[in-house]
């Protein structure tokens, strides 16, 4: 099961940097490292829910991954953190490098060079749930991913993405730093997504358990698990904080005395460690499937005074160029004034505008002429040319 997670988390990690250097290098048009990233949803849910429309450059598949997120905490804990997310993988290791730099004695992955007592430890995560409630609020107010360039996963894994700054790097040089002395210290003090699943992974039906007439008492696990959690002084690990990353049972020498226990209403049988992959494999198709079946515009404009259409009709483009909230209404600026148009609908996580027309007046080609059109800035007057690039039109 080790040799699996340590795959998968490989694997995971290599698909989400070559998507983000595909993206950022022009290979892979539309492609992005955000656009699944669970955070986005989380941050842009409060407008999303009071406007019914996505902010900045969310979409469906943010709000999918975060809804399978949570349903995934209530079934098998943080289990993400420990095999998917690619910043948890690059901390654990970095953990692992500094456990083994503080010197032979240190067995146990989750102290570092510094060792945090036990107390304050468990004080100082409550500081993610403020920098989540810091995120939420500024996403709200300002409709903008306000965390973008904050984001150490996001300066990793975006090639030099949108909004990141010098400065941006310097954080995740910080973190990652952090990692080697404390170990997994940005997850357990400061992810934001960690701190929104915290207490749903707090009631995850999946639970490490331990068998007492099996345990002697070594204490193996407790010095495997990453997290500083104790598998050996309860009867099931209950803890918010446990991502079923089974490490205590890779290290545990007696046969069956750590496995798996599920279910609910005090019936908690054992069941095989692979429902842990296996769950996270379901949800994850279930996820990329979802996110396509069913979306919600990033922004819309009817057109003031449009004539009845004749023949009404529809057409719908990606565009190359709309990206975010302020790129689609930019692009629909460009149609706006455009005879025949009546309504511009904006979807701008799939780069795709849905032009309502009157067919009568206007064909597919002068709009994709009005929208490839140069633009000009509204604050400099200055022209720009090829702004918006029409990729298909439907
Ligand atoms: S208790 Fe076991 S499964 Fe849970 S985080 Fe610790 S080592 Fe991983
Ligand atoms: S490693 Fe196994 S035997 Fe040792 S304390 Fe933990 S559960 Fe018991």
């Amino acid at each position: 099961m080790r040799v699996l997670r340590r795959t998968v988390q490989l694997a995971f990690l290599g698909l989400t940097v070559a998507v983000g250097l595909g993206a950022a290098m022009g290979w892979l048009q539309g492609a992005s490292v955000e656009g699944y990233c669970p955070m986005g949803g989380l941050a842009a849910l409060p407008s999303a829910i009071t406007t019914q429309r996505f902010s900045c450059s969310t979409g469906e598949a943010n709000f999918t991954a975060l809804a399978g997120l949570l349903v995934l905490a209530l079934l098998a804990r943080k289990s993400f953190c420990a095999w998917l997310c690619p910043l948890g993988t690059l901390l654990e290791w970095l953990g692992r490098l500094g456990a083994r730099l503080r010197g032979r004695r240190a067995a146990s992955p989750a102290v570092g060079l510094l060792a945090p007592a036990r107390a304050p430890d468990r004080l100082a995560r409550w500081l993610r749930l403020g920098v989540l409630a810091a995120i939420v609020a500024a996403t709200y107010t300002t409709s903008e991913l306000v965390f973008r360039p904050y984001c150490p996963y996001y300066s990793l894994t975006s090639f030099h993405g949108h909004d990141v700054e010098a400065w941006s790097y310097a954080i995740l040089g910080t973190v990652l730093l952090a990692a080697l002395v404390l170990p997994m210290a940005w997850c357990r003090y400061l992810c934001p997504l960690g701190g929104a699943l915290w207490p749903f992974a707090r009631l995850g039906r999946l639970r490490v358990a331990r068998e007492e007439s099996a345990c002697t008492g070594c204490g193996k696990c407790d010095r495997a698990c990453p997290h500083g959690l104790r598998p050996s002084a309860a009867d099931e690990v209950r803890s918010g904080e446990c991502t079923l990353c089974l490490e205590c049972r890779a290290a545990c020498p007696e046969r069956g005395a750590l496995g798996v226990r599920a279910g609910a209403l005090g019936a908690r049988p054992r069941v095989s460690a692979w429902a842990v992959p296996g769950l996270l494999g379901g949800l994850a198709v279930l996820v990329v499937v979802a996110s396509g079946l069913w979306s919600m515009p990033s922004y819309a404009l009817d057109i003031p005074d449009a004539a009845p259409a004749a023949r009404p009709a529809v057409v719908s483009l990606v565009v190359d160029g709309v990206r975010c909230v302020d790129t689609a209404r930019k692009a629909v600026a460009q149609l706006e004034r455009l005879p025949g148009v009546i309504r511009v609908v904006a979807y701008a996580a799939r780069h795709t505008l849905e032009v309502h027309h009157d067919g009568a007046r206007l064909d597919r080609e002068a709009i994709r002429r009005a929208l490839e059109a140069p633009v000009i800035d509204p604050q400099s007057g200055q022209i720009r040319f090829h702004v918006y690039k029409v990729l298909e039109i439907e």
